[in-house]
């Protein structure tokens, strides 16, 4: 079986959101996405103080099952050290983003595809460019969404790994 990346979605993401989002990590991407099915996150890593799920604990939820290299694209709050973010990913596990604050479809694209990048070996970029780090929502609208160069050359060095 071909190597593929999983796509989870939750309960309320819009289907013309998760299908926005997705066609255009593909574009980027040009790699196997296959869309999985639905998960919750898990109650345990709900957090009182910011309202919203600890993005590290519910990737380790998932990571646990025996699920890696998966972007998971949630409609409730996510958060890392107690304070709200867009998205959150860890090298070679996986890359979860929320649209709770994202309700434009291409900016939770650009922030899927921005964690994405990260989780497959992507790293921060000062270019103009999708891997240029979301500093705030002004940042989101503005950036890039497509590689630059170098992080293109980057890109098609690491994708040999996953094909
Ligand atoms: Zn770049």
């Amino acid at each position: 079986m071909p190597f593929y990346f999983k796509i989870y979605t939750c309960e309320k993401v819009p289907d013309e959101m998760l299908n926005y989002v997705v066609d255009n990590i593909k574009r980027v991407y040009y790699m196997n996405f296959r869309i999985v099915g639905v998960r919750l996150p898990h109650y345990n890593a709900w957090h009182d103080m910011s309202n919203s799920y600890d993005s590290p604990m519910i990737l380790q939820n998932i990571i646990n099952e025996g699920s890696t290299f998966f972007l998971w694209i949630v409609e409730v709050p996510i958060s890392l050290e107690g304070k709200v973010v867009y998205g959150y990913a860890e090298l070679r596990k996986g890359s979860i983003v929320s649209i709770s604050k994202l309700q434009r479809q291409q900016l939770a694209f650009k922030e899927a595809a921005y964690q994405f990048g990260f989780m497959i070996g992507l790293s921060d970029c000062s270019k103009d460019c999708l891997m240029n780090k979301t500093t705030n929502f002004g940042h989101l609208i503005e950036k890039a969404s497509t590689l630059c160069q170098d992080c293109e050359v980057k890109f098609r060095r690491l994708k040999i790994r996953y094909v």
